[in-house]
């Protein structure tokens, strides 16, 4: 029985550190009665040291929105996986499609940022989906095969069995249109599927895959109880308490 894990991607919002406290410690009092589902918060860089010292003791978890792949060195504005970890971090959001798009990321980099995470005892939650162009062409699966067999080249069945996947349709993302639920559950059940060949069935069944894009408390539950969607990652949703904790409600 896969645990499901609803994660929250801040973005570049709340990066004030005592915003993101008070942020985090809402979503503390919201959710704490439960460890059904796995809670997560990924605010920006500058709010991370607050973030984990808000949530110490609490069963939430606290990552990176992007990571550089090298331990250190002269890579200006760059943090890495290994500060991540050393601050208390336990996942990092890699290949997202706003960093897919804006920073011209590609799948070879992409992995080296996987690989950099696991190696420092980081959960990465590695994003694919496809654009609407390429839905509209048909190529969803193609788009998602080529995203995911380069982001994971190069790992064993064990080190992608200690991914996080999130298929984001880019299209969904902060439009507040969202895929249907058989739409997202067709990708997932493909996802699912490829990872069986990548790695192994056993990873394949036990592996979380998490549907994101323009996921909210009024279609969370219906999204949920797909049987391939095995949580959310959360972005314009989880800048309020509120409402993220009524989607982590719609997961239990
Ligand atoms: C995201 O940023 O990963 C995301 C899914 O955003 P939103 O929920 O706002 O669509």
């Amino acid at each position: 029985m896969r645990k499901k894990i609803i994660a929250g991607n801040w973005k570049m919002y709340c990066g004030d550190p005592a915003k993101a406290a008070a942020l985090a410690k809402g979503v503390i009092e919201s959710c704490a009665c439960q460890n059904r589902v796995e809670v997560a918060v990924c605010p920006p860089a500058t709010a991370l040291a607050a973030v984990v010292e808000t949530c110490r003791g609490s069963s939430v978890r606290v990552g990176a929105q992007n990571l550089y792949p090298k331990d250190e060195g002269a890579f200006t504005g760059e943090i890495s996986a290994a500060f991540i970890k050393a601050l208390g971090g336990s996942l990092a959001i890699l290949g997202h499609s706003e960093r897919r798009t804006y920073f011209k990321e590609a799948d070879d980099f992409i992995n080296l940022k996987v690989k950099a995470a696991l190696a420092h005892g980081l959960t990465p939650i590695l994003c694919v989906g496809e654009t609407e162009k390429e839905r509209e062409d048909g190529v969803t699966e193609k788009v998602v095969e080529t995203q995911l067999r380069g982001g994971l080249a190069g790992l064993s069945a064990d080190e992608i069995g200690q991914i996080v996947i999130a298929y984001e349709p880019v299209w969904a993302i902060g439009t507040g249109k969202n895929a249907t639920p058989a739409d997202a559950q067709a990708v997932h059940a493909f996802i699912r599927m490829l990872l069986g060949s990548l790695a192994s069935a056993d990873v394949a069944e036990q592996i979380r895959i998490q549907y994101g894009g323009s996921m909210k408390p009024e279609n969370a539950a219906e999204l949920l109880a797909q049987q391939d969607i095995d949580g959310g990652l959360i972005g314009g949703a989880s800048l309020k308490a509120e409402s993220f904790a009524a989607i982590i409600q719609a997961a239990l």
